[in-house]
């Protein structure tokens, strides 16, 4: 009998981890691909803003992208890196780093969705003397970034103080550039009012899912110092926040936003949602979500009205109508349904919902069939008083009883202003 060559005894392990190797590498290709054709089924295929690109000439399929990609937004198809999950992107660029052979660069906007990028010079000034954008609204995403440029912006702005009856700068937004910039002013002993149109701090980040883990990179903090956040809930993130705040005596002015900023002699007249000032430099710290849109009917302002689900528990047995046709809408529609045992009217103009997650289909329906939730399309808003809300309906008017209003209807974007200012917005096209 001949005897087990040795060289067998070194190929069968080999083999073996071979083989788990590329049934792990299968499995992995099933899943992104199930992902994929999840995401193109609901037209869920547009990356928000910054994203990745792949040049399939230099990829490899290593798969470093997908595995440093906190969101799942890349994953490895037919032995290619793919957006498998577009809409998920925040543009962190992890894949980008991650890939060993440079085949990843990020880009604003793709070929059929432009993304609008105002010019900004490297001190964060815009072609407008004096009108500064920080954060996200200039391009870049991410909580480290935005509170870096709104510490940055600040240097550049506190080199052109304003005159005795104007202030030195108007801080718009309370968002992580807001709140860095804010630092920044009072480290600087700079006069300044910081603003925010909502009721509390945080920007994007207070919207943020319940729970949801935070990632961030170490950022320096004017008066505060080098902070470590690492993983973090958004809860606990904004009760840092807070607590710098606090800590430091931060004056925000909540409920203000910005309306008109109109150029004079020597710095700008801006006018808020509460009042009217002079200053010499402005610092937009918006974000890019913009102002929730608002649906102009009577009755609109009263306090049963507002413009996201903060605590479903609030409505529990409650009447509830909410208004829109995007994920938002349905997400609040079914939590309050589902969760409360509020009685839920969702509210959308159009005759059916077009793109919106498959899991948000699947549990509207389930609410839906459990009787909490009711649709009614091709119905809008005409008016609320405190008991009620009438939507015009079939061509004709239906009065619901009602306790609250929340509504969805998406916001208006910073574009125009911008471009009313005359700060030159580039419309990117999957360019860098
Ligand atoms: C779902 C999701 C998950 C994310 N996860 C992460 C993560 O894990 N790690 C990370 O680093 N980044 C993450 N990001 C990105 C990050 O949240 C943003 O890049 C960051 O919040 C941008 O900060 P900002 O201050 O530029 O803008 P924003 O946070 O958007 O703040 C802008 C503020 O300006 C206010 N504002 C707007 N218009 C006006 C006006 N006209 N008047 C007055 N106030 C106004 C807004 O109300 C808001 O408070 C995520 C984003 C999303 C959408």
């Amino acid at each position: 009998m001949s005897e087990f060559p040795l060289w067998a005894i070194y190929a069968l392990p080999l083999a073996c981890i071979l083989c788990l190797y590329l049934l792990a590498r299968r499995r992995r290709e099933i899943r992104a691909r199930d992902t994929m054709r999840r995401a193109e089924a609901a037209g869920l295929t547009d990356p928000p803003s910054l994203h990745p690109v792949v040049d399939h000439t230099l990829c490899m399929g290593s798969g470093a992208c997908a595995r440093a990609c906190p969101e799942g937004t890349i994953g490895v198809v037919n032995g290619k890196a793919h957006l498998i999950n577009p809409t998920v992107c925040i543009g962190h660029g992890a894949c980008a780093a991650a890939c060993p052979v440079e085949a990843i660069k990020l880009v604003f906007g793709t070929e059929r969705r432009g993304v609008d990028i105002p010019l900004v010079k490297p001190s964060f000034e815009t072609n407008v003397a004096g009108v500064y954008i920080a954060g996200e609204l200039g391009g870049m995403g991410l909580i480290r970034k935005a509170a870096e440029q709104g510490r940055q912006a600040m240097e550049s702005i506190s080199k052109t103080p304003g005159t005795h009856d104007q202030l030195d700068v108007l801080i718009v937004g309370a968002g992580p550039a807001g709140l860095a910039a804010t630092l920044a002013a009072m480290e600087k002993k700079l006069r300044f009012v910081t603003i925010e149109q909502e009721d509390s701090l945080g920007g994007t980040v207070y919207h943020y899912p319940r729970n949801k883990i935070v990632m961030s990179q170490p950022v320096t903090l004017p008066l505060v110092g080098k902070v470590k956040l690492g993983e973090i809930s958004k809860e606990s993130l904004l009760a840092f926040w807070q607590d710098i705040v606090d800590r430091v005596g931060m004056p925000i002015r909540y409920g203000e936003r910005l309306e008109k900023i109109v150029l004079i002699d020597d710095g700008f007249a801006v006018r808020t949602a509460g009042a009217d000032y002079r200053t010499r430099n402005v610092l937009l710290a918006i974000g890019r979500r913009g102002t929730p849109r608002k649906l102009a009917v009577p009755g609109e302002d009263l306090p049963k009205v507002v413009y996201r689900l903060v605590d479903p528990e609030q409505y529990r047995g409650k009447r509830v109508l909410v208004v829109g046709g995007g994920d938002s809408a349905i997400e609040a529609a079914v939590a309050i349904a589902g969760e409360t045992g509020a009685h839920a009217t969702l509210s959308y103009r159009g005759n059916a919902f077009g793109r919106v997650k498959p899991q948000n289909r699947e549990r509207l329906a389930g609410a839906e069939k459990s009787g909490k939730l009711k649709v009614m399309f091709e119905s809008s808003a005409v008016s609320i008083d405190q008991g009620h809300a009438v939507l015009e309906h079939n061509g004709g008017t239906v009065t619901i009883d009602n306790d609250a209003v929340i509504v969805c209807a998406g916001g208006i974007l910073p574009t125009p202003m911008l471009k009313d200012i005359g700060v030159i917005v580039e419309t990117k096209y999957g360019t860098a």
